[in-house]
């Protein structure tokens, strides 16, 4: 169907623009294309916002909306999700959305690779009991100009979400290459994130310290270092200068540091932020207007931070990511990062650049969306290439996951919803879409209780800590229970409940233990495919259970979160019982209870083969 629309209407006005809409039928889906031809004078069509989907939500059943955000959320009461209108790809990390009734559902997508700009929404605002899914197009077409969008896919579908994520997956497919990543990062456990030196000034850990941190990664067993504010500037200051500090040692001391960590097995990740630019510096004097990311009325975009409440506030501009000095900058900054003897670097922030639109026309991009996907995407196949030369050991992190900027990162510092434990997380629909890509999850606490540790197992996420703050130092190397009081100063605290319910050293051990354990089964839980909850069954509903596949196993980890011992049967057609183990343990009877807070992996050997990928 084609429905053709010669001009628009605005007011009593007519407008010189014709709008093409093409329906197709096929494969049990709708396909909806949008083009326009803008010949009105002095206009631009700067959003086509469509199609329209309105689903009416019963009072009793209804439901629930699957969003991108984050590793994914799952919203049960869709009609308490107001307005929601997030950009793909600087927030959400996919562009599709979906209805999940449980046995049915409805997949809206836009297959669309360019990781040019586009909103997602959901209104439960607009028609009372309903909500109201659509996208938002932004072809931003000037007068002259034609203009045609990729291609909306409905689809209705019956069984579970799964069959949502195959048909995005299968699309994706057509384009997605993960870079391959070095064999390192195949054990890497996790990470301690540290901040030796804060935005005020305060030095929390010189270089000579670091022997402390790699002490304490052998307690815990993470055995990545995530050096954060190890430059002069501190951390959230005088970015993008990233050298030495030679109050905390100098250069020469924090080389020797590093080489002690690869000495003692870990590796050292260098902090860099990937778009953020202090405007109080004489880089930004200098490079800040031509690089800076600008609003049509030509200023900069940006965000200010302040880490502690008696601290003078930095305010920072966004980088425009296909401005050219902005990206030899962050080649640069990978270039002195591995020069200094570091194992990788991670541009924080960069998975999920601000802001979604640039308007400058200096920094050869032809229009505002393709401004920050594209020009994420150009820098880091450029920096995975020179450096891949230099170090092929090398790697690039960065926070926040999207799809299409996540086939050439190794490894993802998790954000957001869906990246720590919280109601409305959804995991799975990471973890399912992409169980390829490698992300931690997201604990901005100094220890954490078995359950966390689980949890993150589970969904197979590596493991981190943050030591950021001098009452997080002094908790974990003695033990100093901090009271709330103790971080009064500070804007994001750790959770301080936690922190004082544990033993540090405890907890350490355990997360250690988890870690042992991951290992051991890296060829399924690292390099296994996530199966969420397909190919097997279980009786007990207070036990959470995930699948992973690998050619011949099948894993099935089991998690009892509660407090009470809980008896659990599994069963695997077409399989056999092969093993069973758990963190710690020297033999696992699998037919006793599963311990309070305890997991256990199950493991199958297929009779049949099972081509796990097929299977999507
Ligand atoms: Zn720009």
């Amino acid at each position: 169907m084609r429905l053709h629309y010669d001009h628009l209407t605005l007011d009593d006005t007519s407008l010189d623009v014709q709008i093409v809409v093409e329906i197709a039928a096929e494969d049990g889906e709708f396909t909806f294309r949008f083009s326009l031809a803008n010949g009105a004078p002095d206009w631009t069509v700067r959003e086509i916002r469509g199609p329209f989907v309105t689903a009416p939500m019963d009072e009793e059943e209804h439901p629930a909306l699957i969003w991108p955000l984050g590793a994914g959320e799952r919203i049960v009461d869709p009609r308490r999700a107001g307005a929601l209108r997030q950009p793909y790809p600087t927030r959400l990390f996919m562009p599709w959305m979906a209805l999940d009734a449980g046995d049915a559902g409805l997949y809206l997508a836009y297959h669309d690779a360019s990781l040019q700009t586009i909103t997602l929404n959901a209104d439960a605002s607009v028609v009372p009991g309903a909500i109201e899914l659509s996208f938002g197009l932004l072809p931003f077409c000037k007068h002259g100009e034609t203009w045609q969008s990729a291609p909306v896919v409905i689809r209705p579908y019956s069984g579970p979400w799964h069959e949502a994520a195959a048909r995005y997956r299968r699309w994706a497919d057509t384009w997605y290459r993960p870079i391959r990543s070095p064999e390192w990062l195949r054990t890497a456990t996790g990470w301690q994130l540290v901040i030796l030196k804060q935005q005020n000034g305060e030095i929390h850990w010189p270089y000579a310290d670091i022997d402390r941190l790699i002490e304490l990664g052998k307690e815990n067993g993470l055995n990545m270092l995530g050096l954060f504010g190890w430059t002069d500037g501190g951390h959230d200051r005088r970015y993008p200068i990233y050298e030495p500090d030679q109050a905390m040692g100098g250069e020469h001391a924090l080389r020797r540091a590093i080489r002690r960590a690869h000495d003692a097995g870990q590796r050292v990740i260098l902090y860099t932020n990937g778009q953020l630019l202090d405007m109080q510096t004489e880089w930004y004097a200098e490079f800040g207007p031509q690089t800076a990311a600008v609003s049509e009325r030509g200023e900069p975009f940006g965000e200010t931070w302040a880490k502690y409440k008696d601290g003078a506030p930095r305010p920072m501009a966004y980088a425009c990511q296909s401005c050219g000095t902005w990206s030899d900058k962050l080649l640069d900054l990978a270039k002195r990062v591995q020069s200094l003897g570091a194992d990788g670097i991670i541009f924080d922030q960069l998975g999920s650049c601000h802001p979604m639109l640039c308007f400058s026309e200096r920094h050869g991009h032809a229009k505002p969306t393709q401004a920050i996907g594209p020009g994420v995407a150009a820098t880091l196949a450029r920096v995975q290439r020179e450096l891949h030369a230099i170090a092929p050991d090398f790697i690039v992190m960065v926070e926040h996951v999207t799809d299409g900027i996540n086939q050439i990162v190794d490894l993802t510092h998790g954000c957001g919803v869906g990246f720590c434990p919280s109601p409305s997380g959804f995991p799975e629909l990471l973890r399912f879409t992409f169980p390829e890509i490698l992300a931690t999850q997201r604990h901005p606490t100094p220890a954490m209780d078995r359950n966390t540790a689980n949890w993150a197992c589970l969904y197979g996420f590596a493991h981190e800590v943050e030591y950021r703050y001098w009452p997080d130092r002094l908790y974990i190397e003695h033990g100093a229970v901090p009271a709330a009081g103790d971080y009064e100063r500070v804007g994001s605290p750790p959770d301080v409940a936690t922190m004082r319910r544990l033993a540090p050293r405890e907890s350490a051990a355990y997360l250690r233990a988890v870690a042992e354990f991951e290992q051991r089964h890296a060829d399924l839980l690292r390099d296994g495919r996530f199966r969420d909850v397909l190919g097997f069954a279980i009786d007990n509903p207070a036990v959470q259970a995930k699948a992973y596949a690998a050619t011949t196993d099948l894993g099935v980890l089991v998690w009892n979160p509660t407090a009470t011992p809980q008896p659990v049967r599994v069963t695997v057609e077409n399989a056999q019982f092969a093993a069973a183990d758990a963190p710690g343990e020297e033999q696992v009877d699998p037919s006793t209870p599963l311990p309070p807070e305890s997991m256990r992996l199950l493991r199958y050997r297929l009779t049949t083969r099972h081509d796990t990928h097929a299977q999507q």
